[in-house]
C-alpha cells in the first residue's frame, strides 16, 4: 500500500548508486507525494560532502540502490497536512535528521540522537518505508532525511530549515552538513574564546570552515595544518594567521612554537589516527581537541595516557558541530551576508551529469566543496 503506484506522482532526475564504490548513475525515478509530516522540496543545488563518498564506498553501510546527497537547498513545493514550519515558496536548507523523542533529543542534543544512524544512513524513513521507485521497484532514499541528489526531495518538517528568500540559495546547501560541522565545532562545541589559540588539523571544507569560525569567535592565533599547499594559501585568505605544511614540518612542534607551548583548541578533520595524535599532542595544558574526521567504522587511535592526564586535556567527539540547525544555519547565512564567513570561496559548481567528476575532484583535493546545481 505504502508503495502503490498511484502515490508516485512526481517524476525526478536523480543520481543513484547501485553498487559499492559507485558510480553515480543519473536516472529518471518517481517520488511519492509528502506524508502529513513531510515537505516536498524542488532542489536548486546540493553540496557534496565526504560522507556521500563514505556511503557510496560502503565504509558506512547504506542499503543499495540508494539516492545519496545530504546538503540540499531548494524551494518548498508542497507540504503535508500537519506541517507548520514552512509553506510553499519558502527557501530552505536541508540538514541531518533526528528523531525528536529519545532522551538526547529531548535534552536538545539533537546531533547525538539515539536513532541518528538509522535515520541518516538507513536508506528509509523511521518506519522503514521508502518513497522512491525506478521501473523495477524501490530505491532507498531518505539519506540524512533527504536524499538530495535529485531534482526533488522529500524531507521531514524537522530537518527543513527556512532561510531568507533573498539569500543566494544555490550556495547554501553545504551549511546543512559540512560547513556547520566545522563552524559549529568551533562555536558550539569547543567554544573557542576571544584571544584564544586554535589549530585546525586538516584543511578540507570542514577544517577551513573551522578556520573562518575561529576568526569570527575572536581567536588571535589560528593555525591551519595540511599537506596540500593550495589549501594552506586559501586558509590564509580565510583567516588563518599561520599555516603549516605537515609534509615538510612537524606540525606538533610548529604549533607549540607558534603558540608558545600549545594550542588552547585543536580540531581533527582528516579522519587519520596519526593526525588525531598530532592534534592532541599539539594542545596546551587544559587544551581541548575536537574530533570530526570520520575514518572507517571500527578504527582505533592511540594517545599518551599520562600526557593527557597530567595536562588535563580534553578530547571530545563532535557530530554536525553540535548544531541546533533551526538556530545555527540562519546565523551562518547572516555571517556570510555580512562578509564575515566567506564560505563561497570553498565552492565549485557542477551540473548533475558531472556528479562523478565532482566526486573525483573532491577526493583529489582539486575542489574543496563541490555543489551540484540542478537546471531550472
Ligand atoms: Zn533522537
Ligand atoms: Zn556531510
Amino acid at each position: 500500500m505504502a508503495n502503490s503506484p498511484a502515490m508516485h506522482t512526481k517524476e525526478i532526475r536523480a543520481a543513484v548508486v547501485r553498487k559499492k564504490g559507485g558510480p553515480f548513475q543519473v536516472e529518471t525515478l518517481t517520488l511519492q507525494e509528502p506524508r502529513p509530516d513531510e515537505v516536498l522540496i524542488r532542489i536548486i543545488a546540493t553540496g557534496m560532502c565526504h560522507t556521500d563518498m563514505v556511503a557510496r564506498d560502503q565504509l558506512y553501510t547504506v542499503p543499495l540502490p540508494v539516492v545519496l546527497g545530504h546538503e540540499g537547498a531548494g524551494v518548498v513545493e508542497r507540504i503535508g497536512s500537519s506541517v507548520k514550519k514552512v509553506a510553499p515558496g519558502d527557501h530552505v536548507v536541508l540538514t541531518y535528521m533526528w528523531c525528536g523523542h529519545c532522551l538526547p533529543c529531548l535534552n536538545g542534543d539533537l546531533t547525538y540522537c539515539e536513532n541518528f544512524y538509522p535515520l541518516n544512513f538507513g536508506g528509509a524513513r523511521e518506519d522503514g518505508s521508502t518513497a522512491t521507485q525506478d521501473g523495477q521497484g524501490a530505491v532507498h532514499d531518505h539519506f540524512f532525511g533527504q536524499s538530495s541528489f535529485g531534482s526533488c526531495a522529500l524531507a521531514h518538517e524537522r530537518n527543513v530549515i527556512k532561510v531568507p528568500n533573498d539569500a543566494p540559495l544555490e550556495l547554501l546547501g553545504p551549511l546543512g552538513c559540512g560547513i556547520q560541522t566545522g563552524a559549529g565545532a568551533v562555536m558550539n562545541a569547543l567554544k573557542v574564546r576571544p584571544g584564544g589559540t586554535f589549530a585546525a588539523f586538516g584543511g578540507g571544507a570542514v577544517g577551513l570552515s573551522a578556520v573562518m569560525a575561529a576568526r569570527v569567535a575572536g581567536a588571535t592565533t589560528i593555525i591551519a595544518a595540511d599537506v596540500v599547499p593550495s589549501r594552506l594559501v586559501l586558509a590564509k585568505e580565510l583567516g588563518a594567521t599561520h599555516t603549516v605544511n605537515s609534509r615538510e614540518t612537524d606540525p606538533v612542534e610548529a604549533v607549540r612554537d607558534i603558540t608558545g607551548g600549545g594550542a588552547d583548541f585543536s580540531l581533527e578533520s582528516s579522519g587519520r589516527p596519526a593526525v588525531l595524535r598530532q592534534a592532541i599532542d599539539a594542545l596546551a595544558i587544559r587544551g581541548t581537541c575536537g574530533i570530526v574526521g570520520a575514518p572507517a567504522l571500527g578504527t582505533e587511535a592511540s594517545f599518551d595516557v599520562n600526557g593527557v592526564m597530567t595536562t588535563g586535556k580534553r578530547i571530545i567527539g563532535i557530530i554536525e558541530g553540535d548544531s541546533v540547525p533551526d538556530l545555527f544555519i540562519p546565523s551562518l547565512v547572516e555571517l556570510y551576508r555580512q562578509g564575515r564567513f566567506p564560505f563561497d570561496k570553498l565552492v565549485k559548481f557542477y551540473n548533475l551529469d558531472q556528479i562523478n567528476q565532482a566526486a573525483e575532484d573532491s577526493e583529489k583535493g582539486v575542489t574543496i566543496k563541490p555543489i551540484i546545481r540542478f537546471a531550472a
